[in-house]
């Protein structure tokens, strides 16, 4: 008989009833310490004060109105993204998944006003992830997320990542914009270099292309910057977020410079709940904690420190792990076999960790975890190798 949850998902065995900063507590009160932050999800841990109080705040005061109306704090969290990036105006969404449709929208529709209608095409990468709808799944073309959902959208031709020149001879004059990440997160946590992004800026100026960044993962301090981008000194036309930005509560947003989104017109696009008050309370309340100097100073103390003492955990393991991957508090260890049996380890030793594509394990805190508690994520995680290897060798 099928669940009454839809089976979708391979789930592992535990339930948490309680989160409070780096810690989960499931049913039987074990305390869990969370390396994968929800899926990037939770960057400022669980149950943050801040957080909590904005939340109780505006659900005494207000929960839905509809995009029918004006709502305030839609236009004030638009207000600071607006000044804190390239971006001229925003789209609110739920999720990344919508905030990536909302960005492929927005191209279309840009090259359409623009007497263009030709212009439909979207450049990805081939290990490229931006979410499960049926149109992102047609963007990434992966084949395990694409198999039995046939026919896929057309509109999108996927070249290999950090490789200019498979870019470049895939652009036509169908070509409407190029969509990356610039960290590959469910690909594999893949950083694209500085060098490949600032050379699609510059191809997407040459052929008149719209960039967009996918920073549904590496976005919102992750990287220690607020935005991943801003280190290779680029920015872009269109920029998705989500994740982070709500801190655990659903919040996506697709970012865009006026010249861009210059299609989108009354009537063009919507959403029933997408920036509704409470979700953008609570990303107001996340992008002042996190845009904060300090705060990202912080991030790239803690991203140092972790990153060495990973460094060692890998070296010490060599015929388990291949190599560390990745940037900021983003990274990848990349396993020489499955990467199951060290994330099932690591449940014994009671930490969380995320897998992700091509047998890489994520390791996604909450930007805020302490050093205690990073030296405890890496001693578990040398503990879970140790287990494994006594597993196989025995
Ligand atoms: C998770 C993710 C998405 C999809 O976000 P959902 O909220 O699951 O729809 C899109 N792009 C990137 C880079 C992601 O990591």
């Amino acid at each position: 008989m099928i669940p009454h949850v839809m089976p979708t998902y391979a789930r592992a065995p535990m339930t948490f009833v309680k989160g409070e900063g780096s810690w989960l507590m499931d049913k039987s009160g074990e305390r869990w310490l969370d390396a994968g932050g929800g899926i990037a999800v939770n960057i400022l841990g669980h149950a943050h004060p801040r957080l909590t109080a904005a939340l109780t705040e505006q659900a005494q005061r207000l929960w839905h109105t509809s995009n029918l109306y004006h709502i305030e704090e839609q236009e004030l969290l638009a207000a600071r993204l607006v000044e804190m990036t390239f971006a001229d105006t925003v789209f609110f969404t739920n999720s990344g998944a919508e905030a990536c449709e909302a960005a492929i929208k927005v191209a279309r529709r840009h090259w359409y006003v623009a007497g263009h209608e030709e212009k439909t095409e979207i450049i990805t990468l081939s290990s490229s992830f931006h979410g499960r709808t049926w149109a992102m799944i047609s963007a990434s073309g992966n084949e395990k997320h694409i198999s039995g959902f046939a026919p896929l959208a057309p509109g999108f031709v996927q070249v290999p990542p950090n490789d200019i020149d498979a870019v470049q001879g895939a652009v036509s004059s169908q070509t409407a914009a190029i969509m990356v990440e610039p960290v590959i997160g469910e690909g594999g946590i893949v950083p694209l270099s500085d060098g490949f992004l600032k050379q699609l800026r510059v191809l997407c100026d040459t052929h008149g292309l719209l960039l967009i960044l996918d920073e549904v993962q590496c976005g919102m301090g992750r990287t220690g910057k607020l935005f991943a981008h801003e280190w290779a000194g680029i920015s872009p036309d269109i920029m998705t977020i989500a994740k982070g930005i709500g801190g655990g509560f659903p919040l996506g947003a697709c970012l865009a410079k006026s010249d861009a989104a210059k299609g989108m017109t009354a009537g063009t696009h919507g959403s029933t709940y997408g920036g509704n008050p409470l979700a953008c309370r609570i990303g107001r309340e996340v992008l002042d904690i996190v845009s904060k100097n300090e705060f990202l100073d912080d991030v790239r103390r803690r991203a140092g420190f972790l990153r060495q003492r990973l460094e060692s955990v890998t070296a010490e393991h060599p015929r388990l792990f291949r190599e560390l991957r990745g940037t900021g508090l983003m990274l990848g260890l990349v396993c020489r076999g499955a990467n199951s049996p060290v994330i099932a380890a690591a449940h014994d030793q009671r930490l969380l960790l995320v897998p992700a594509g091509g047998d890489v394990i994520r390791i996604l805190p909450p930007l805020n975890m302490d050093e205690a508690e990073l030296r405890q994520v890496c001693d578990r995680i040398s503990a879970a190798a140790r287990q494994v290897e006594m597993a196989t060798n025995a």
